[in-house]
């Protein structure tokens, strides 16, 4: 079938929920899931039903059906989860997500599925469907499909126990906001736009949520201590008490499945069909990475101490409350680069734009602004054209909305398969900007997301061409995934780039290449600390998964390894880890960053620093790397485009950028 005849088919009401009614209706949203998991069902009993010899045709495709409505179902359960306006669908939702996870863990225990796929003769299948297989049949061991009857109930309980605790937990940080108050002098660094989106009232008082556009400029800009403090603690604790008990209760879950199963922590099961392949290989990766960034935060840590003693002599130590200002202010003074002087440079649309046209130029596709509907109104909806043929479908859902999920993340709409499914993916973040009356400054950190979360949208559109549903675009080991989104991230350093789009929002001025230059020196300063604090996040996420749950005190062992691993001054009241999302889908991985860095920056070297959109590397890293998705391992995929395994020459070379040669006498 022609691709273009194929796209028009399969854009549906059958393909997108929200056109059957599912973002305003929890009935319509039931009966929709309803249909996809019936459909799964009925795959399923044609392939149990088979007689005769197993072939890839009577087996493997049968179950890949099944998979594609899983997915699919569960791909957008999760969407309207995170997104959907009213909170009973949000809520329906959350069931819905759950009993599709439910039926994803009946098929990793059915034995019978199991038996079909062994038995079928894949030795001269091409190296995608036998990666496929391999991977397929390894996942089905782990999940503990071999043992009795009565261990395989018991799984099944207890993964449906781990997915409540994990949608519980997700679902009380996005619904957990908070607000504090503050006065008007309180808010003394602050820019100008803030302070105008910011008015007091009657009583002289300013609200302020600990939505990211809120929180996030209170901790780089605010010289009131005692502001960014309320800030601070309102942010950490808006999920707790709450989830507090459920990750206790989630941890304590995860390690009974793996008891069952053999293992000896989730940490060893939850590694085993990763590439790190072992608990005890990221403890050796995490030793590396705390050599290889132990010098460099001391020496970043004195500069910033001193420079604050300058400011107030007598100070003993920065605390956790006020890094963030003090790098800010440290960059002004010795870099003599002020992050708010690029805001203006980085309205919200403009930005879209530039970083929507370097990715169609980095990997040769055009992207067209579709009058097809999203789920609300706010969503801007994007098809992906290649020469000519409709290839895919992207839905931009970019700032804050009540009660919708308040982090930055881009999630799968509907999984591709070649000449079955178009591949659609979105991204749901909470920007700054959306309402005609507010421009949308970001911050520079702020574009450099963008650019992250755009490249896990590539890899779900590009990767979202493969001949099987269960290798199609984020389906690569976790550990990989992280790849793609921060191989784009260093796009944003690129000067000539960054000049197509960034231009100041009232004048029309490009950003002055001095003041690039600057902000690429100041953004090099702190990337030892961005380590550290990694490492941090990293072992916390690791030891949860690594001992006994009885015996975790989750405020000892979270302020413990702070203290050891991070020079600032721990706070009393913090309760980060309830508000620490990544736990429920990374679980012991977070890992997955750091060790991905590593890779992601060496894939950078390859790139043509003088011509990085030109250059062949683009092409190579695309047909290489993202159209693969999981067709074959991570491993190979490195070695492809690199010819090698990946080094932490080039990891370690962005570690220690040079920035003391530009210092300015910090402390003058
Ligand atoms: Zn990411």
């Amino acid at each position: 079938m022609p691709a273009e005849t194929v796209a028009a088919t399969q854009v549906s009401k059958e393909v997108h929920s929200w056109e059957a009614g599912g973002a305003t209706s929890p009935e319509a949203l039931t009966a929709w899931v309803g249909a996809r998991l019936a459909g799964h069902e009925a795959a399923l009993a044609a392939l149990l039903a088979v007689e005769g010899p197993r072939t890839i045709e009577n087996t493997l495709r049968l179950y890949d059906a099944a998979l594609e409505q899983l997915s699919l179902a569960g791909a957008q359960a999760g969407v309207l989860n995170s997104v959907a306006k009213e909170k009973a669908v949000r809520d329906q939702a959350q069931m819905e997500a759950q009993r599709v996870a439910m039926a994803g863990s009946a098929l990793s225990l059915n034995r019978g599925v199991y038996d079909a796929l062994v038995a079928m003769d894949i030795s001269s299948a091409d190296s995608a469907t036998r990666h496929f297989v391999e991977r397929t049949r390894l996942q089905y061991r782990l999940s503990g499909v071999d043992k009795d009857q009565a261990t395989r109930d018991r799984l099944q309980a207890l993964h449906e126990k781990a997915t409540k605790h994990s949608l519980d937990f997700s679902r009380n940080i996005q619904e957990g906001g908070k607000t504090i108050v503050a006065t008007l002098s309180e808010l003394d660094g602050l820019p100008p736009d803030y302070l105008s989106r910011h008015q007091p009232d009657a009583r002289g008082q300013i609200t302020l949520t600990t939505d990211q556009p809120d929180m996030q400029p209170v901790m780089t800009f605010a010289s009131d201590h005692d502001l960014r403090e309320r800030m601070f603690l309102a942010y950490n604790t808006r999920a707790y008490p709450a989830n507090q008990q459920i990750l206790l209760d989630l941890l304590a879950t995860r390690q009974e499945i793996a008891s069952v199963l053999g293992f000896s922590s989730w940490a060893d099961l939850a590694t085993a069909d990763q590439m790190m392949g072992s608990a005890a290989n990221v403890r050796k990766f995490l030793a590396r990475l705390e050599e290889a960034s132990r010098d460099g935060a001391v020496r970043e840590h004195e500069l910033v101490l001193e420079f604050v003693r300058s400011k107030q002599p007598g100070l003993k130590a920065i605390d956790i409350t006020s890094r963030g200002y003090w790098y800010e202010q440290f960059r002004r003074s010795a870099f003599d680069f002020d992050s708010q002087s690029v805001r203006p440079y980085f309205p919200y649309k403009q930005v879209e734009a530039g970083v929507l046209e370097t990715a169609a130029k980095l990997f040769k596709i055009e992207f067209r602004r579709s009058d097809a509907a999203g789920w609300d109104p706010a969503v801007s909806v994007y098809d992906v054209y290649e020469e000519g043929v409709h290839v895919g479908r992207f839905y931009l859902d970019m700032h804050p909305r009540d009660g919708k999920d308040k982090w930055f993340s881009a999630a799968p709409v509907v999984t591709g398969v070649r000449a079955r499914y178009m591949p659609e993916a979105a991204l749901i973040c909470n920007f700054p900007g959306g309402d005609p009356d507010d421009p949308g400054l970001l911050q520079y950190s702020d574009v450099v997301t963008f650019f992250h979360e755009f490249g896990h949208l590539m890899h779900a559109i590009l990767g979202g061409q493969t001949q099987w549903a269960g290798v199609s675009g984020f389906a690569t080991e976790g550990d990989f995934i992280e790849v793609p989104s921060q191989m784009l991230e260093e796009f944003f350093r690129d000067e000539n780039l960054l000049q197509t789009f960034a231009k100041h929002y009232e004048t029309g001025e490009v950003l002055p290449s001095e003041i690039i230059r600057k902000m690429k020196t100041a953004g090099s300063f702190g990337r030892a600390d961005w380590v550290r604090t990694q490492l941090y996040y990293t072992t916390l996420s690791l030891d949860l998964h690594d001992q006994d749950p009885a015996t975790i005190d989750l405020d000892e062992i979270t302020k413990r390894l702070y203290t050891s691993l991070v020079p600032w001054t721990w706070l009393d009241g913090n309760r980060m880890y309830a508000s620490f999302g990544h736990l429920t889908g990374y679980s012991s991985n977070y890992y997955t960053y750091a060790f991905d860095k590593v890779i992601a920056l060496d894939f950078f070297g390859q790139f043509d620093p003088a011509d990085l959109l030109g250059c062949d590397a683009g092409a190579r890293y695309r047909k290489l790397v993202l159209e693969q998705g999981g067709s074959k391992p991570g491993r190979e995929m490195v070695r492809d485009f690199l010819g090698r395994d990946e080094e932490f020459a080039a990891f370690s070379k962005w570690l220690n950028e040079e920035f003391e040669s530009q210092l300015i006498s910090a402390t003058a």
